[in-house]
């Protein structure tokens, strides 16, 4: 993508599609406030704000990650922050389901078994030093891998050592467990298998079958 003075696309921050209080007690109200509202809203506007003094054509969020290289740290920061905050509420419900189907199937010949899978992604989420996001990917290799990456980075972008399409996030920075949790890290990521909307990470597995064909 090419740097242009043309067009200047805005970013918004997305609905919740739960209430506030509706993940008690695995993320408290205070949390989730805090975390949408002051830390989610700030990536979009600095998004914004950074775009708009680049003088940047922005076509699509994907289009900002998937060349982040070219791009400055602000962009990378706050683009990130944006599409790794939308991933990461889109997958998240207080009504928990189970995997299931072409997506369960994958995960138990990737990873043995659903427990399995767990333990190794909670694996990787602790040993990640500072502020970092674990994922599930859907890899540019038609394979399903675990990885982290630091700071507001995801498997989409160009810089990551593992590419592909991220289908599901675990937010690892001190602001979206802390005040819940405080140093009870390994707390924090058990309790997000309480409250993973697997649909949707199914959704994500159709939708990166078909941008990889497999
Ligand atoms: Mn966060």
């Amino acid at each position: 993508m090419e740097i242009s003075q043309t067009t200047f696309a805005k970013f918004d921050l997305p609905v919740l599609p739960f209430s506030l209080d509706a993940l008690e007690p695995h993320v408290s109200k205070a949390t989730l406030k805090v975390h949408f509202d002051k830390h989610h809203r700030s990536y979009v506007s600095n998004l914004n704000q950074e775009i708009k003094e680049s003088q940047l054509t922005v076509y699509t969020l994907e289009d900002l990650l998937q060349n982040a290289s070219r791009y400055t740290d602000a962009i990378r920061n706050n683009g990130g922050g944006h599409y790794n905050h939308n991933l990461f509420w889109s997958i998240l419900s207080p009504e928990a389901t189970k995997p299931k189907n072409k997506l369960l199937h994958h995960i138990v010949a990737t990873f043995k078994s659903l427990d399995s899978f767990k333990d190794q992604f909670k694996r990787t989420a602790t040993s990640h030093f500072g502020s970092s996001w674990a994922w599930l990917v859907y890899s540019n290799q038609n394979e399903l891998r675990i990885c982290s990456t630091p700071n507001q980075d995801n498997p989409m972008m160009d810089v990551s050592d593992i590419r592909g399409y991220p289908l599901l996030g675990l937010d690892l920075w001190e602001h979206a467990y802390y005040l819940d949790y405080q140093n009870r890290k390994d707390e924090y990521i058990e309790s997000f298998w309480q409250i993973i909307d697997w649909n949707e990470v199914s959704n994500r597995h159709k939708d990166a079958r078909r941008i990889y064909k497999s």
